[in-house]
């Protein structure tokens, strides 16, 4: 097959391509398909000189996708944009090292999906960015300028974890323990689910049902962006505080400022020295009859909730 030019004039590249364009008018008129189909074959290859010519100081196709994402981060950018400047065929599994081998967060439309599919199983109210409820499949967005220092070690631990014989549930929780208070994309935890799009779902029941700290910028941690989970403890909250859904459990927070009402430790102050998250308490045990409902529920951070429960 015929290489490629390594030229990045757009200008040359351009009239390089009216030439070959002008040209194959004779292609056409042969009657040998092949002819006509291998004289197309260079138009092909200098429309893709020209658009990696966009980006030149990108020296290999991924470069040129993750030059092209920093330019416009938090910005939903079209497949087909990172097709141009990347100007490789195999550019969709370059976006895909990129986010889950390199640790850059960018969020493909196809983990986009569901997540706001598993909003609407759950029937939750959660404001989404409506750029991102638009996105398509083949929609990319960076969501942090910044790579991943710990993306090596993620990579590693997610490829082992990953074949492991446990449900997807027990894979996801497992990845979580060996990455407490890191930033996790929902890419990584779809590649631990083996791509099955009941991750969003299984990981809302780790937090939901058994009580984990899996904070999302619904579920306790207003500042992160959407698609990004961070597990904050290795630690369940108490037994008689599970089975909140989100939506009820976000309300609590949001009419507490989230805010500890015993401490008065709030969800901004969040760091991984002291690593503590809001949990929703009932005022009246759930035992005692006490129902979940916003009015018996208040908003303690794990550390209050544990005396709170301890001096029962
Ligand atoms: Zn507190
Ligand atoms: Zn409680």
């Amino acid at each position: 097959m015929a290489r490629r030019s390594q030229q990045n004039n757009p200008e040359e590249l351009r009239l390089q391509l009216l030439d070959l364009l002008s040209n194959f008018e004779n292609n056409l008129k042969l009657d040998d398909l092949r002819q006509r189909v291998r004289g197309l074959v260079p138009v092909f290859n200098t429309l893709r000189d020209l658009g990696s010519s966009m980006l030149p100081d990108g020296e290999s196709g991924r470069d040129r996708i993750l030059l092209y994402l920093l330019r416009f981060p938090f910005t939903v950018i079209d497949g087909q944009e990172l097709m141009v400047v990347a100007g490789i065929d195999d550019w969709a599994r370059r976006v895909r090292e990129l986010r889950v081998e390199h640790g850059w967060k960018i969020l493909s439309g196809v983990t986009v999906k569901d997540i706001v599919q598993d909003w609407l199983e759950e029937e939750s109210i959660i404001p989404i960015d409506a750029d991102l409820e638009l996105m398509q499949p083949d929609d990319y967005i960076l969501l942090d300028a910044n790579q991943d220092r710990e993306a090596a070690h993620r990579w590693k631990s997610a490829n082992r974890i990953r074949k492991l014989n446990l449900s997807i549930k027990d894979k996801i929780l497992l990845f979580f323990q060996e990455n407490i208070g890191n930033a996790i994309s929902g890419e990584e935890l779809r590649y631990i689910a083996k791509n099955k799009t009941e991750w969003a779902r299984r990981v809302r029941e780790l937090r939901t049902e058994e009580g984990w700290p899996v904070l999302t910028k619904t579920t306790g941690m207003p500042e992160l962006p959407v698609g990004i989970y961070v597990f904050a403890s290795n630690r369940q909250s108490p037994k008689d505080d599970r089975a909140i859904k989100d939506d009820l459990r976000r309300a609590v927070f949001v009419r507490d400022s989230y805010t500890c009402l015993d401490c008065g430790w709030t969800a901004h102050q969040w760091n991984r020295s002291d690593p503590r998250n809001l949990e929703a308490h009932h005022e009246i045990p759930h035992s005692k009859g006490g129902q979940t409902v916003k009015e018996n529920l208040n908003t303690l951070c794990n550390v209050c909730h544990d005396v709170r429960h301890r001096k029962k």
